[in-house]
């Protein structure tokens, strides 16, 4: 007997709930990490639908001229500078709006507390996302939730708070919106298992042999997807995947082996889901996250947009292989740390992060980043539940091991 899907969003059942929350038609967005690749997708969507979109909070961490130039277009309430040395510069640049200016790591969950926002695109990359996502939650918002770092930390944690706050989380991540998608109708209805398309990023086919010798600059470039930086490396070394098949457990709570990757080079089916009577549904469509990001922004509704439109008589041949877990062992790494629960995702996210953060300074190669994974997962003390300074203190623990296999 498989397990009955229990709707992690109660709210897709009752499909006007969102709606009915937000009580106005103009929702009021506020983007956390909104001179990113998500945050300027967003905003992209936004100025294409002042009639159901304003913005009302943006967030940067260093960009502060795109920052000013994003808060003078669209005139939020508040904007967050994560750098404080650039506070004054920001400030003086939006002296003549009615623009209030925060700075610093704090400020992010100060204005996450704000009622005046009726939805978060978490948009901040990595574990930074997790404390103002969480207040967020707290606050029982709806939440856009881009940043998978934050479900693959503490994802228990996140979701039970979802739960008792009456918060909704609506994925983003291109994956799980399919996924999101192919389940409106479907509560109560068992999950066989769901299967996540990959890529398979810049290096599908590639062996150890060629991958020792990657460049910082050749694995930027994804063939389908164009996207920040620490994603792009995620993508060529299949963390990415690996991070996914956890946000995807907790999403939609499911179990590790209920959880299927399957590279699929065209990126045109963005993920399945398989029911119990071995009905397969797909979502479909070109790549573009502006699409996940639009959907997420005006679920329940389905907003029109002029984005090119999936032509099947350009893709003759759709694809689809195992990946080779053997020379892209970060989805191996990954995978075990999705069946181990605990802290060991936490770690793992913890230790890819300094990883890819040297490798994108060409401190280390590109098949280092795996070992510096490996050995902090072994090197990191287990903890079954742990609570959420338990899990901080992993993050932290994790951090500054993989630091010093690196001597930064
Ligand atoms: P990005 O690097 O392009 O942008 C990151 C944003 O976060 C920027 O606005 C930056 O100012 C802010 N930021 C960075 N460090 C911060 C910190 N320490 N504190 C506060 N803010 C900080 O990243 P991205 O590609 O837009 O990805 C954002 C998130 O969305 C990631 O979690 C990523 O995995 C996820 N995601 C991205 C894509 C995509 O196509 N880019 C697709 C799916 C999921
Ligand atoms: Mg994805």
């Amino acid at each position: 007997m498989m397990p009955i899907f229990k709707c992690p969003f109660p709210k897709i059942i009752t499909y006007f709930y969102v709606a009915q929350k937000l009580k106005v038609n103009i929702k009021r967005i506020a983007i956390f990490g909104s001179t990113g690749s998500i945050g300027t997708q967003a905003l992209e969507v936004i100025r294409a639908n002042p009639q159901w979109f304003e913005v009302e909070i943006l967030t940067a961490q260093t960009n502060d001229d795109l920052l000013v130039k994003q808060a003078l277009e669209f005139k939020p309430n508040a904007v967050v500078i994560g750098d404080e040395a650039k506070y004054q510069k920001v400030k003086n640049a939006l002296a003549l709006t009615e623009t209030k200016v925060f700075s610093g790591e704090a400020a992010l969950e100060e204005v996450a507390d704000f009622d005046t926002y009726d939805m978060m695109l978490a948009g901040i990359v990595g574990f930074a996302g997790l404390k103002p996502t969480l207040k967020a939650v707290q606050k029982g918002k709806v939440i856009g939730l881009a940043n998978k770092e934050t479900l693959v930390v503490a994802g228990d944690i996140v979701m039970q708070q979802a739960a008792e706050n009456n918060a909704t989380i609506i994925p983003v991540d291109s994956e799980h919106s399919a996924i999101f998608q192919c389940l409106v109708g479907e509560y109560k209805n068992p999950i066989e298992k769901i299967i996540l398309t990959a890529s398979g990023g810049p290096f599908l086919g590639k062996k150890p042999n060629f991958l020792v010798n990657v460049k910082r600059d050749h694995a930027l470039q994804h063939p389908n997807w164009s996207m920040g930086a620490k994603i792009s490396i995620d993508s060529a070394t299949l963390m990415n995947k690996g991070l996914e098949m956890i946000e995807a457990k907790w999403l939609f709570d499911l179990k590790p082996e209920q959880v299927q990757v399957v590279i699929h080079p065209q990126s045109v089916i963005h993920s399945m889901v398989q029911f119990t009577d071995g009905s397969i549904k797909a979502q479909m469509g070109l790549p573009d996250m502006k699409l996940p990001i639009q959907y997420a922004m005006a679920f329940p509704k389905r907003i029109q947009n002029n984005f090119p439109r999936l032509d099947f008589r350009k893709y003759p041949v759709l694809g689809f292989e195992e990946p080779d877990v053997k020379t892209f062992r970060n989805l191996a790494l990954a995978t075990e740390a999705l069946f181990k629960g605990g802290n060991v995702p936490c770690v793992l996210n913890a230790a890819n992060e300094i990883a890819v953060w040297a490798f994108l300074r060409n401190r280390i190669g590109f098949l280092d980043m795996t070992a510096i994974v490996e050995k902090t997962m072994q090197n990191t003390a287990f903890i079954e539940k742990p609570t959420l300074q338990e899990y901080f203190d992993s993050d932290a623990e994790a951090r500054n091991f993989a630091a010093s296999l690196i001597n930064l």
